[in-house]
Order: C-alpha cells, then sequence, then structure tokens
C-alpha cells in the first residue's frame, strides 16, 4: 500500500508501525514474545475492573429509577463474557502479538461487522453498547500503565503513525527509538513536524486516513521528501530505499564541514546564523552544526507532560542555566511560554480557548501574572551565566511590550530586593501578527531587537490556517504581500537601529535565504540541521546579486512567478 501526504521532514524512515488513535488514548503495536503473559494480564485484569464498574453503575441505575432500567447494563455484563469480544481478544494476543488495545480494537471491528448485517435496526444500534465496553475495557487498560511508558517495551526502531501528535507530547518521547513519525492531520510548520526537522526524524504529515489503514506492527517505510509512505513494501524497495538514505546521510555529512566555517558572504557581509530550539538537549546539537546562538527557544516545550503551575521557578531557572552554559558564551534567546489557555492548562473561569486567537502568547502571560513572574524571574536569574535575551511571542504593538517591560522591571527589582544579582537583559519581540510588523517604527524605539515568526505572519497576513493541510496549498510563503511585508519590517528596523532577525521556518530553507538577504536581512535561526547547508549557501552568495533578486522578486505578481524568479536566478548562479 503506498500513501501519500506532504514531507515534512526530509529524510527516510523505516520501521514497524506504532499506531496511535484518539489523541495518543490508544496506542497499536506488536508486542515481543515474552510481553504476551503479561498483556493478557493486563487485558484480564481491565476485564475485572470493567465488571465491577458496570454492576455499580446497574445498582444506580436500579435505585434511582427503578431495575427495569438497569437491564441495558445485563447485556454490557454479557458482552464482557461473550467469547466473541474480550476472549477474541485473547486470542489476537496470543497468536498475532498485538497489544491488548489493537486487540480489543479488532475483535470491536470484527463484532461491528456482523451487526452492520443485521436486519434488525435494534440490535444494529447494540453496536454502540459494544463500542462503549471496549472504551471501558481500554481506559482500565491505560490505569494499569501510562502509555508512553508501555511503549518503551517495543522493540525495533517504530514509525510513529497518528491522527495527530501534540508537540508537547512528543517532546516526551525517545527519539532514538523513532525512524520516522506519519500523521493524518498537520502541515510544514505544525509544531511536531518543526520538532521533527530539529531532531532529524523524517516525517509525512497531512494523510488524512494513514492511522486508520496501517496495520500496527506493519512494516513501514517514509520518505520525508515526498511524502510517500510505503506499508509492507517489497524487499527490492526497502532496499532501493536505504541505499538513497544512506546517499542522503553522506550528503549531509559531506555539508557538516561549513558548520564550522563562519558565514560571510563572498563580498565580505556578515550573516548571523543561529539555532531554533525545543528542547534543551538540542543545544549540544545546535553547537556541533556551527550555530552561533540560539536564535530561538520554544520555551513552553517545557510545558510538556505538566501544567504551568506545575512548573517551578527553580526548575525553569536550572533549564534556562544549562542552555546559556551549553552555548558557552554565546548569545541564547528565550521566548516566553507561547500557548493558548488550553495547552497552558490554565483558566480563570473554567472556560479554556482553544482558539490561536484568544488569550495566547504574551496576553496570556500578562493575564496570569504568578506564572509570568515565575518564569521572568527564572529567566533574569539565569541572566548571570550568559548573554540572555528575553523575546516576547505574538505581540501586537507598543501597549504589549510596554505591559511586558514593565512585569520585567518588577521581577529585577524583587529579585534584587532579595539580594539577588540581575543583569540587564535585552528584551525583543516576535514579529509575527501584521500589526506588530504595520508599527514596526513604532516598536524599533521601544524593543532592543525584534524576530520575525514568519510561521505565524504568513498566516496571520494570508489567512491561512497554518495547521491544516486542506489549505497548505495556500500558505504561500513566497506571495507578494510576504515580501513587502518582510521589507517593511527590514527597513524599519534598519532605520530604527533595531537587530532583527528571522525565526520563522522560511530562514530554514536555503533556496530563501539569497532573498531574505536581498530584502535586508542578516540575521536566520533555524533548526539545527538545516545550519551547514545555510552556511554554504551563505558563502556563496554576493550581496549586491541577492539585492538586485530581491527586487526582481518584488515586481512578480503571484507566488509562482516569485519562485520563477528565484528558479532563474539558481540556474543562472549554476551555470
Ligand atoms: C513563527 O511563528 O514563525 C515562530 C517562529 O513561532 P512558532 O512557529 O513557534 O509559532
Ligand atoms: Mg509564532
Amino acid at each position: 500500500m503506498r500513501l501519500s501526504g506532504l514531507g515534512v521532514s526530509a529524510g527516510i524512515g523505516i520501521g514497524r508501525a506504532l499506531v496511535v488513535t484518539r489523541g495518543m488514548r490508544q496506542l497499536c503495536f506488536r508486542i515481543p514474545e515474552r510481553r504476551v503473559g503479561d498483556e493478557l494480564a493486563r487485558l484480564d485484569s481491565a476485564r475485572v475492573h470493567s465488571r465491577v464498574q458496570i454492576e455499580h453503575i446497574k445498582q444506580r441505575i436500579a435505585d434511582a429509577a427503578g431495575t427495569e432500567h438497569a437491564y441495558l447494563f445485563d447485556a454490557q455484563l454479557l458482552m464482557l463474557d461473550d467469547p466473541m469480544l474480550v476472549e477474541r481478544a485473547a486470542a489476537i494476543i496470543r497468536d498475532e502479538h498485538l497489544n491488548a488495545e489493537s486487540a480489543l480494537q479488532r475483535a470491536l471491528d470484527e463484532v461491528s461487522a456482523l451487526f452492520d448485517q443485521l436486519d434488525d435496526p435494534y440490535l444494529r444500534e447494540r453496536k454502540g453498547d459494544v463500542a462503549d465496553v471496549v472504551g471501558r475495557l481500554c481506559v482500565n487498560l491505560r490505569s494499569d500503565g501510562d502509555p508512553i511508558d508501555l511503549f518503551r517495551d517495543v522493540e525495533g526502531p517504530l514509525v510513529l503513525v497518528a491522527e495527530e501528535l501534540s508537540p508537547s507530547l512528543i517532546a516526551q518521547l525517545d527519539f532514538q527509538r523513532l525512524a520516522a513519525l506519519v500523521t493524518d492531520a498537520g502541515s510544514w510548520t505544525y509544531h511536531t513536524a518543526i520538532l521533527a526537522r530539529s531532531m532529524h526524524v523524517p516525517a509525512v504529515a497531512g494523510l488524512r486516513h494513514a492511522s486508520g489503514v496501517i496495520p500496527p506492527g506493519a512494516l513501514v517505510a517514509v520518505d520525508g521528501a515526498t511524502g510517500d509512505v510505503l506499508v509492507d513494501p517489497p524487499e527490492d524497495v526497502v532496499a532501493d530505499l536505504e541505499a538513497r538514505s544512506r546517499k542522503r546521510r553522506a550528503y549531509e555529512q559531506s555539508l557538516d564541514e561549513y558548520g564550522d566555517l563562519p558565514a560571510v558572504t563572498l563580498d565580505g557581509a556578515p550573516i548571523r546564523i543561529e539555532a531554533n530550539v525545543e528542547l534543551p538537549e538540542e543545544a549540544v546539537r545546535a553547537r556541533l552544526r556551527g550555530a552561533e546562538g540560539i536564535g530561538l527557544y520554544r520555551s513552553e516545550f517545557l510545558l510538556a507532560g505538566t501544567s504551568a503551575t506545575g512548573l517551578d521557578e527553580d526548575a525553569q531557572y536550572l533549564v534556562y542555566r544549562r542552555l546559556l552554559e551549553a552555548m558557552d558564551g554565546r548569545r541564547v534567546t528565550v521566548r516566553t511560554f507561547d500557548v493558548t489557555e488550553a495547552q497552558m492548562g490554565l483558566s480563570r473561569d473554567g472556560e479554556h480557548s482553544r482558539s490561536p486567537l484568544g488569550l495566547r502568547g504574551l496576553r496570556l502571560s500578562l493575564s496570569f501574572d504568578e506564572v509570568f513572574q515565575a518564569q521572568l524571574r527564572a529567566l533574569l536569574r539565569a541572566a548571570v551565566h550568559g548573554p540572555l535575551r528575553i523575546m516576547f511571542p505574538f505581540v501586537t504593538g507598543v501597549e504589549e511590550l510596554r505591559a511586558a517591560r514593565t512585569a520585567v522591571a518588577h521581577a529585577a527589582d524583587a529579585l534584587r530586593a532579595d539580594g539577588v544579582p540581575v543583569p540587564d537583559v535585552p528584551i525583543g519581540i516576535m514579529i509575527e501578527v501584521p500589526s506588530a510588523a504595520l508599527t514596526i517604527d513604532l516598536l524599533a524605539e521601544e524593543a532592543d531587537f525584534v524576530s520575525i515568526g514568519t510561521n505565524d505572519l504568513i498566516q496571520y497576513c494570508l489567512a491561512v490556517d497554518r495547521t491544516d493541510d486542506r489549505v497548505s496549498g495556500m500558505y504561500a510563503p513566497l506571495h507578494p504581500a510576504i515580501l513587502r511585508v518582510l521589507r517593511h519590517v527590514a527597513r524599519g528596523a534598519r532605520r530604527g537601529g533595531l537587530a532583527v532577525s528571522v525565526c520563522g521556518e522560511m530562514a530554514a530553507d536555503p533556496v530563501l535565504i539569497p532573498l531574505l538577504a536581498g530584502l535586508g536581512l542578516r540575521e536566520f535561526s533555524m533548526a539545527p540541521t538545516a545550519i551547514p547547508a545555510s552556511k554554504q549557501v551563505v558563502r556563496s552568495l554576493r550581496l549586491s546579486d541577492t539585492i538586485r533578486l530581491a527586487s526582481r522578486a518584488l515586481k512578480a505578481a503571484t507566488p509562482t512567478d516569485v519562485e520563477r524568479v528565484l528558479a532563474e536566478s539558481f540556474s543562472a548562479a549554476r551555470r
């Protein structure tokens, strides 16, 4: 079987499918033979727990509404003992070595297929009861262990196949075990895709139905460049892919030497290349690849598996300090939490807004003072260990920047009052909302630096949801509007004497670096893996050529026309 999606992290990965559905609540995979006994015991214990629970519910309903209304639960109790359900699942565990959740799912599918053939609509509807029983069994299986712990036991390289994967969740996984990630949802700037690129894990997103059609345990080959996903491919195809993968690795290694070289154009202009980091341990990789600093540390990844209130000041201080120490005197820019209320696990009145346009980023921090102060104090305390910069996400204008500066001053005063030394820390903002881009002249008066987040800036300028694969074709970094907005920010920053960098995914595409340089941008921050190729490109450029390229691109009317201009200049440079 061949599926086709959006390649979002290049490279080839081959491994056994671990299928994750219902938001990580259900993991389906093949278990090693030695685990079969444990798995059968888990299933049995889930059955025992489920029986106790259903009997309890039945009693409550009988007490409240009379025994005649409790009969439904008799049917559920019978289902627990039906040989076609739990016993069938046990047979699947024994014979096919699937984990209990996948075995139950399979048994449910088989029973459902039988129900579908029935003529009696009343009986057909009982299918819902079987699903209810299976749902309960799965919940009870889960109480026997965290699914993430279970997957530690699965052997071999794994291809994680999921409907959707939250970045905070994959941040908790062991990347050494992952040959590739494939998701039904998502697109290029989906945070999970960004993380996959950072961690060098091939990934394909936007596959729509992969989690429903790829059987757990199947051999899956993923090409993160083309977006092809092959299920149980023939041996010769696997051999061919492995050969391509080796070639790719050799090419990447050949670029490694550029990591150590300075990023200077042929006409002597220095370009600053830094790394985007989501996990503190990536700092080492960033340095190895030649990063001159960390241009964006997405601190919200610290919230993986915890809530903002569960993450105290000292724990954060240690992480920021570790980053600064790992970068050994190089600049580290930490962005304060950029999440929505729901992702932060916070809300004032029990109402969670998931909207990216609700309480998010700096707005959210400003409305939860305790959480904000804890983060700022941790940052200011860490700043004695190296050149730290604090950056605020999702700023719409000067007032928010002022409020953030007041919060920083408050945190610094409180620390100094306690005798804690606090150095001066540059304060900057992301330019990722059109209103901030348009008021760059005003922001330049009050910010110490800015960094352009093209991922959000593009989605809000073009009104295209960056995480929705159905409109990903309209997510056009080369749209004339984007080129104009970038030129506007670069000019405004230059006139205001403001340092400006680009940390969105546009900066990680070596093909776009000449254009960005020509638009006046000189600092880029990207996934560590992209650094050597970017340095190679920088070292082959003349700024005067890039300026001509940008002015031609600015005359083009459509993204396709801009692409043509880039392609022409690329082939002229190779001639
Ligand atoms: C951006 O929006 O470009 C950015 C770098 O931030 P994030 O991708 O985390 O939203
Ligand atoms: Mg952003």
